[in-house]
């Protein structure tokens, strides 16, 4: 399986992950804000694949709103966290970003301990709430990496003081997440860590006081 991170042009979008195994998938989406270059990208590394699965670590603009254009050229499945999919699903005002996101009805729910199967891997669904009520994060146990979405950066914890934020949830998801053994880091925003993923969750959880 490769990992391929997607750049965008719109400095808040979120990170964007391709995988490609015998299956493929995108962690994340950007904002959709400029999408005909993300899509070329898209295009030309699955090189006449498809793209099986789009999952959503949570339902925040910067991450779900290019669903609107990815959605119809790639016709993926679109899977969220539990608490998540139906804000998705809604579309409608973004408190953050002060836009309103096109809703997509086609989202389906993931729950945890979930295995997606993408042939040689399996990504592991891990819910991980408190910078929204409905984050999850997936861990590859192959290449022992994790997608955190916006729950914990190389160097940071995600916001939460958001609508649906809570430091108490968060602090639970790090605790959670410190159980599994990460190298490989590949958050929400920020640069990827290759090699000390752990130390990452470690400093989350002394920012959150422990
Ligand atoms: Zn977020």
């Amino acid at each position: 399986m490769t990992i391929q991170q997607i750049g965008s042009f719109v400095p808040y979008d979120s990170n964007m992950y391709l995988l490609i195994g015998e299956k493929t998938m995108l962690i994340d989406t950007g904002s959709g804000t400029v999408s005909a270059p993300i899509i070329g990208y898209i295009d030309e590394l699955l090189n006449g694949r498809k793209l099986d699965y789009i999952v959503l670590t949570h339902h925040h603009y910067d991450h779900t709103g290019g669903l609107k254009d990815l959605v119809p050229v790639f016709k993926s499945e679109v899977l969220a966290g539990p608490g998540d999919a139906h804000k998705i699903r809604m579309g409608g005002p973004d408190g953050i970003f002060g836009v309103d996101v096109t809703p997509c009805p086609e989202v389906r729910v993931i729950a945890e301990g979930l295995k997606i199967d993408l042939g040689e891997h399996l990504l592991e669904v891990i819910e991980t709430p408190g910078h929204t009520e409905g984050g999850i994060s997936l861990y590859d146990h192959k290449t022992r990496s994790l997608f955190s979405g916006d729950t914990v950066f190389a160097d940071g914890i995600g916001r939460t003081d958001f609508e649906g934020g809570d430091t108490e949830q968060l602090r639970e998801s790090l605790r959670k997440l410190k159980k599994y053994d990460i190298l490989n880091l590949y958050s929400g925003h920020g640069p990827v860590i290759e090699g000390k993923g752990n130390d990452s969750i470690i400093r989350g959880l002394r920012y959150i006081g422990e």
